[in-house]
């Protein structure tokens, strides 16, 4: 944990191996850390994990004034309620569906507000949600956090940043060490709070035995190697340990932004053998 004075921001969240609560969608034990960082004085970084409906979600705010804070803030209250409204109400829509107008239902409360609130016009958010039942995972997400798989060893990156820099490298125009080195990678393609209209990318995959799933935002990806984050997530600990060691090589490799780490574990054979 830094010393820094600027970080002041901390906050955690974890289950415990011993507590797997009986009403948890969530196949695992769980555990979620943000923090400011070394550079900036707010955490624009919202997230939750609710076990009860099997939601872990994190959202990146951008905006002046600290409406960065309200969006993110907005997004992730907006997708815990319409997903709780889903899976407690009468409709049955598929997954896809669902989480589609979770996501359209947090641009529209961003952009509500914003009208409401002068301040706050022209803020927005990223969004990265996965949405667990049992072994399966439904996910979505808009801009640039990520959420990434362990699976023996190997991570999988399951979403494609909507960001200048990917869009770089899908082109041609660069390889991904340049893009990260560019000023523009992280410009966003797509945001949540900016166009009543929002496109969601969507995935479903089947969780297995030993994986261990990470959901973070840009202040982790942009400090933390792909190797590193394999060489911390294979360790042989628990979520909130996984998650505290990811949040501090951010911050112990500058720290730039705020960064958050939620990461599931699933029971099983350790992830780094094959
Ligand atoms: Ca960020």
């Amino acid at each position: 944990m830094t010393d820094s004075a600027l970080h002041l921001h901390t906050r955690s969240a974890a289950s415990t191996a011993d507590d797997a609560p009986s009403g948890s969608l969530l196949p695992g034990e769980w555990a979620g850390l943000s923090d400011a960082g070394r550079s900036r004085t707010h955490n624009e970084d919202a997230w939750r994990i609710d076990p009860g409906i099997g939601l872990i979600v994190l959202a990146d705010g951008m905006g002046g004034y600290n409406a960065g804070e309200v969006a993110s803030a907005i997004a992730v209250d907006s997708v815990a309620r319409a997903l709780a409204d889903e899976i407690f109400g009468d409709d049955t829509h598929q997954p896809h569906d669902q989480l589609a107008r979770a996501v359209h239902a947090a641009n529209a409360a961003i952009l509500a507000a914003a009208a409401r609130r002068p301040e706050c016009l022209g803020m927005g958010t990223t969004l990265a949600v996965a949405w667990i039942c049992g072994s399966a995972l439904r996910f979505s997400h808009v801009g640039d956090s990520r959420i990434y798989l362990l699976r023996a060893g190997r991570l999988y990156q399951l979403t494609r940043d909507h960001s200048v820099g990917q869009a770089m490298i899908d082109a041609g125009l660069s390889d991904p060490d340049q893009a990260r080195q560019s000023s523009m990678r992280g410009v966003l393609t797509r945001a949540l709070g900016v166009e009543p209209t929002v496109q969601p990318d969507y995935g479903e995959f089947e969780l297995a035995g030993g994986d261990r799933l990470l959901l973070c935002s840009d202040g982790l990806t942009d400090m933390v190697a792909d190797e590193q984050i394999v060489r911390i997530l294979s360790r042989d600990a628990g979520s909130a340990e996984l998650a505290q060691d990811l949040v501090d090589r951010a911050l112990a490799q500058g720290g730039f932004d705020n960064v958050t780490a939620l990461v599931l574990k699933v029971p099983g054979l350790p992830a780094s053998r094959k």
